[in-house]
């Protein structure tokens, strides 16, 4: 916890009394502002007097005599409709922003320097990845925002320290100032409607990732997708340092990966070349996607190709992320709990061949239909949970099924069927193609059952740490 010295005398309400809302309070308390925390939830309200925090019914506060109101990201800005709390704040004239706002600020007054990351998919791989490779090139290295802790969690700006932040468009939505070092857009792809209203809005809010950079900042767009590919072009309008990403294509100038091979081209001449395809964490032109975006992270703050390489083939992945936990023999166990849905699954699928998958849980509309075109990479399937039937039904003479009922049952029997195949590059895959809520309170969980079932077969080698807490990274 540091001051937030940028709202030294300012008076801010901060609404959302959540994690980053309690640090976000204690921050701007620290830093000399003052401060009026409130939240909807009765109970959050009385857990914040108790710690001694802050409090004002903010329904009763003139909002003229305010500075700002900090909005947690999760109340809605302006879909389905705007909280009461932001129609008081602009009916009262005063900016709506976001913990991310102050700390982008915080950061600029230090001189420290941030790398934002968004998109619609691999925002938290690229993020990772990104974190990774800076700390492994030296470089004094902080990461949070939307994936691990909040901002005000972090350790305080100072000159030359790099944060690496992933961006919700909810907290973008709140960053009216964004401007970071370097941006990164991965891909849009539909989602999160009910909170953007519209495609054009969520693609606009994305956008903003880019609309304040100028010279000596970085711009890096996926350019696969129409709406990312038109936002690139407006971007480079702005004389930041566009650089375009495909893995679809050649590009004579920007990042490309199409074949596995990650080439940075300026003006036709390549600069840079690495090959990603023995990294085991990176596998699936998905990951090739987000190791083009850490590299030219890493590239803009000044880490050599060579540093960049070596750091990528020894990242570990991210915890249910198609992420590789163990082997026996040249059986490997790789765990996509992360899956909740069939577009998530079909990374995975596209990714291994070979495969003794493990599926099933809730199923989402359309179950594993989509999934048939990748049946023939699958030599046997393993179902859980309430989908067992619909999957079963959709699987049906493609491939041999085995209706397991729980994940216990089902790695030890793909683990018996993947030994005795003896199949080159046989994984065993968890990649449910389902959320996970019938039989696990979350997909991390599920994960960590599927980490703790497997280091418990014989003959296994671990390679990441057995126990569920330390399998995360
Ligand atoms: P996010 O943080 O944006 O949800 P993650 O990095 O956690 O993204 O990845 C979640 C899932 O999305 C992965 O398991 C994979 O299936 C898919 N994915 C990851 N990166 C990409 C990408 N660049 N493009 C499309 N899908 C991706």
């Amino acid at each position: 916890m540091f001051p937030a010295a940028t709202c030294k005398g300012k008076r801010i309400a901060v609404f959302g009394l959540a994690r980053s809302g309690t640090a976000t309070i204690e921050a701007l308390r620290l830093g000399g502002a003052e401060v009026h925390g409130w939240d909807d939830s009765a109970p959050a309200v009385e857990k914040a007097k108790a710690q001694g925090l802050p409090i004002a019914n903010l329904h009763e506060l003139d909002f003229a005599a305010l500075d700002a109101l900090v909005l947690s990201p999760g109340v809605p800005l302006t879909h389905p409709e705007p909280h009461w709390t932001v129609l008081k704040a602009r009916h009262a004239g005063i900016e709506v922003i976001g913990d991310t706002e102050i700390f982008a600020r915080e950061a600029a007054a230090a001189g420290a320097r941030i790398v934002g990351i968004t998109g619609t998919n691999g925002k938290s791989t690229t993020t990772a990845l990104t974190g990774h490779v800076l700390k492994q090139a030296g470089l004094d290295v902080d990461v949070g925002g939307n994936i691990g802790k909040a901002v005000f969690l972090l350790r305080q700006p100072v000159k030359g320290r790099v944060f690496v932040l992933e961006l919700s468009s909810f907290q973008i939505d709140l960053m009216p100032g964004l401007a970071p070092d370097a941006g990164i857009l991965t891909n849009i792809t539909p989602d999160h409607l009910d909170r953007h209203g519209s495609m054009e809005n969520y693609a606009a809010v994305k956008a903003r990732m880019f609309a304040r950079l100028g010279p000596g900042r970085t711009a890096l767009c996926g350019v696969d997708d129409q709406w990312c590919a038109e936002i690139a072009e407006k971007a480079a309008a702005t004389g930041a340092d566009l650089r375009r990403v495909s893995v679809v294509r050649d590009l004579a100038d920007g990042i490309t990966a199409h074949d596995g091979v990650l080439r940075d081209k300026r003006q036709g001449r390549t600069a840079a070349e690495i090959d990603l395809r023995g990294m085991a964490a990176l596998k699936g032109r998905h990951n090739w996607q987000n190791a083009c975006m850490a590299y030219g992270a890493a590239s803009a703050l000044g880490v050599a190709p060579d540093r960049i390489a070596a750091a990528m083939a020894g990242f570990p992945g991210l915890a249910h992320r198609m992420q590789q936990v163990a082997r026996a023999g040249t059986v490997s166990f790789v765990n996509d709990s992360k899956a909740t849905n069939a577009d998530a699954a079909e990374k995975a699928l596209s990714s291994f061949e070979n495969i003794y998958w493990i599926a099933g849980g809730i199923a989402k509309a359309g179950g594993i239909e989509p999934l048939r075109h990748l049946f023939g990479r699958v030599a046997r399937s393993y179902l859980i949970g309430q989908s067992t039937e619909q999957f079963a039904a959709t699987l049906g003479s493609t491939m041999p099924v085995e209706k397991c009922g729980t994940l216990e049952k089902a790695v030890a029997a793909a683990m018996r069927d993947a030994r005795a195949g003896n199949r080159p590059g046989a994984v065993v895959l968890l990649s449910p193609a389902c959320a996970s809520f019938d039989q696990y309170p979350n997909f991390e969980v599920r994960g960590d059952a599927f980490v703790k079932a497997v280091s418990e077969l014989p003959g296994i080698e671990m390679t990441i740490p057995g126990d569920a807490h330390a399998a995360r990274t």
